[in-house]
Order: C-alpha cells, then sequence, then structure tokens
C-alpha cells in the first residue's frame, strides 16, 4: 500500500485556504505525509511473500498449495529439502558441528471441512481448528472444490433479528453455522464433495505500521523462518527448518517432524497474543505489539528450558534487539511436541506479538517480525555455544 500524498490539485487549493478559513487543514496538507513508507520499521521485509502467504489457503490436512510456496521459497536458502509423510516441508542447511537446530513454524491454518450439504444447498461445517463464534460473524469463505474455488458466504441458521428481535442479542453457537454458495442444491453436490477444505476469504494489507490478515498464525512465523534464513552469517549448527502441518489440531506434524531429525535444540515459532488493547489490564497484556521479539517462558503446552530461554535473552541484549519475555496462561505451539519427542529435547518458542489471534484480521507489527528474524539469525550463528543440560 502506498502512503496517500496529496495531489497537485490538494496542494493548490491548500495555498489559496492559506489565510482563509481553511487554514487548519492546509497545515496538515502541508505537512509530510505520515507515515513514510521508507522510514517505517522493518522496510527491508519482503512483504510481498508475507501476503502471498497469508492469502493462500491451507487447513490442517490439507496444505498442499502453501506448502509448495514454502518450498518454492526455501529450497534457494538451503542444502537439502524433502516432504514428510504427514506433509511437513523439511530443509536442511548444513554446519559445520554436530548440532541440530531444528526450527518449527506451522503452515497450516484453522479452517473447516465440507460436513454435510442440507436439502436447501447449505454446506455444513466441520471446524479444523479452535473458532470463537463471535469472529465468524459475516464473514465470506472459500470452498476449495476438486474443480476449484467457490466464494460462499458464512451465516449462522435461525430467524433474523428482523423476524425476532429478541434473538439477535444472542451469539450463535459454531455448530450453527453454515456455508451459502448462492447456488441450487443440485449444483451445489456437484460441485462440493464431503470434506473438502474451507478457509475464510480476507486479503493482507499493511494497516499503519503493521500487517493485518487472516492465517498470520502461522504464516508470519513461516515468513520469519525463511527471512532469518536469508540473514543468516556463519554457523557451525546444522539447522533443519521444518515448516509443520496439523499443528491448529493438536501439534501433530512437529511430533513426526521430531521423531525424524532427532534435534539437540528445538525452536518453535509461532505468534502469541498481544493484548494491549482497550479493555484488558496491563497485566493481561501478554506481549506488547511493535516491542520486539517474545521469546517464552511457558504456556500451557510447554515450559522452556530456562538455558535456552536465557541464551536468546543474552544474544538479544548483546546485539541490542528489542525483546520481551513472554508467559501465555492457555495456549500451545510446536514447541510442546517436539520437547516430548523421544527421550526429550531443550526446547521453547520464540513468539511474534500478534493481536486479535484467529479472527480474520491478525495484526502483526513490522518492527516485530524484523526483531524476531534478526534475533533468530544471530542465534543460530551463536547455536553451537549453548549448554541446556539440567
Ligand atoms: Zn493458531
Amino acid at each position: 500500500m502506498a502512503a496517500q500524498f496529496p495531489s497537485k490539485t490538494d496542494k493548490a487549493e491548500a495555498k489559496r485556504a492559506k489565510n482563509g478559513h481553511l487554514q487548519h487543514e492546509a497545515a496538515a496538507l502541508d505537512a509530510p505525509p505520515h507515515p513514510s513508507p521508507s522510514t517505517l520499521p522493518g522496510t527491508t521485509l519482503d512483504l510481498t511473500l508475507l501476503k502471498r502467504l497469508s492469502e493462500t489457503p491451507g487447513v490442517p490436512g490439507r496444505e498442499e498449495h502453501v506448502r509448495a510456496l514454502v518450498v518454492e521459497a526455501l529450497t534457494p536458502l538451503v542444502d537439502e529439502i524433502h516432504v514428510d509423510t504427514l506433509g511437513n516441508v523439511i530443509a536442511t542447511k548444513k554446519g559445520t558441528g554436530n548440532r541440530r537446530v531444528m526450527l518449527a513454524a506451522h503452515m497450516d491454518e484453522i479452517g473447516f471441512l465440507a460436513r454435510y450439504i442440507e436439502t436447501s444447498g447449505h454446506v455444513r461445517l466441520q471446524p479444523v481448528g479452535g473458532f470463537d463464534p463471535r469472529d465468524l460473524m459475516g464473514q465470506r469463505v472459500r470452498i476449495h472444490t476438486t474443480s476449484g474455488p467457490l466464494r460462499g458466504v458464512l451465516a449462522p441458521g435461525g430467524k433474523h433479528y428482523n423476524i425476532l428481535a429478541s434473538e439477535h442479542a444472542r451469539v450463535p453457537k459454531l455448530e450453527e453455522y453454515f456455508v451459502d454458495v448462492g447456488l441450487p442444491v443440485e449444483r451445489v453436490r456437484e460441485l462440493v464433495r464431503l470434506g473438502d477444505p474451507i478457509t475464510l476469504e480476507r486479503t493482507c494489507e499493511e494497516v499503519g505500521e503493521c500487517v493485518s490478515g487472516k492465517a498470520m498464525d502461522d504464516r508470519a512465523s513461516v515468513f520469519v523462518m525463511i527471512e532469518a534464513l536469508r540473514r543468516l552469517g556463519k554457523h557451525k549448527a546444522t539447522i533443519v527448518a521444518v515448516a509443520t502441518v496439523q499443528e491448529e489440531v493438536g501439534t501433530r506434524g512437529a511430533a513426526t517432524a521430531a521423531f525424524e531429525i532427532k534435534p539437540d535444540v528445538a525452536i518453535a515459532l509461532d505468534v502469541t497474543p498481544s493484548m494491549d488493547i482497550p479493555g484488558v489490564g496491563e497485566s493481561d497484556h501478554v506481549t506488547r505489539l511493535g516491542a520486539g521479539a517474545a521469546i517464552k517462558v511457558f504456556d500451557s503446552s510447554h515450559i522452556g528450558n530456562y538455558k535456552l530461554v536465557d541464551h536468546l535473552r543474552r544474544v538479544a541484549e548483546a546485539q541490542g534487539i528489542p525483546y520481551q519475555m513472554e508467559l501465555l496462561p492457555r495456549g500451545g505451539t510446536d514447541a510442546g511436541a517436539m520437547q516430548r519427542a523421544r527421550a526429550g529435547t531443550p526446547a521453547t518458542t520464540h513468539s511474534i506479538p500478534t493481536r486479535y489471534i484467529h479472527t480474520v484480521n491478525e495484526m502483526v507489527h513490522r518492527a516485530d517480525l524484523d526483531a524476531v528474524a534478526t534475533l533468530l539469525a544471530r542465534y543460530l550463528e551463536d547455536a553451537h555455544t549453548g549448554d541446556y543440560r539440567l
């Protein structure tokens, strides 16, 4: 998105108004545009790739489209790349030493599968991943059929408030939602097969200093993992960067990938809530948007190896990278699965502060993307030095 520069006509009009009643507005027009793209933080980031990652569909178990994009982006950056049985993309960048560091950023997004077609032609849904039904009101979706994507409108059942005023305040239950594709039932049955994946429809756009779209959870981390490999200097550790599958239904891909890779250290890359918004007290913010990379101490799936957590913190301090410590009461990441693979692995999560998680408007800050990518790259260069034995 380009910044809105005043046009020639606007400038002429501003001049004419200099001594008149429009003086205030004229001053505003003469002021430099805000914000100017070149002064925004994280300006070197390839936001076109982030936009493509966000907008490409990939519900758990049906990550094929986003996987193709991830393979395309990772291939030039690594020595080896393959796709495992569950569909994880496993990309290896060899180091000179013996240590193996596994990174995991999940490429699946919350969505649905087509579960049942009503006689009216409305498509019932099987959710894959956790939704708050309040976030689904008034949304559009795409059903990914074998003959291509089919646009649909997501709506809850029951009477519209025009008919029954007392019902309109009630929040619909998740199972009450269906998709209306605007076609007669016969045509719907021809096009839609039970099990077809369904994703929410939303473009990814720059909003102020931030980027907002669907599936920032966890494509923003896939993006940052790629960016960190781009920024990587000399490193002794072998880095195994994994774009995992089926995280949203219980960190399933990370479990099998960690079993295969046998890492010495495992770091999940994921989003974490920034609750620094009106109506939430400071003690419940978890993280603040724009305040830097989040280093996870605790969530309900794992407690980070404290020596690894300290190592990440030391690197951030030494490099002057803005960071914040994160403790999340509820929620989990791939680190929980990797930490418990085989006989256990030192693990934690490196998080991107994110507002409005699991909505189509997930919002991340460019400065945080920049900080997470830099901290990860600098850590990987130093990863061979860490002693995480307890
Ligand atoms: Zn999620």
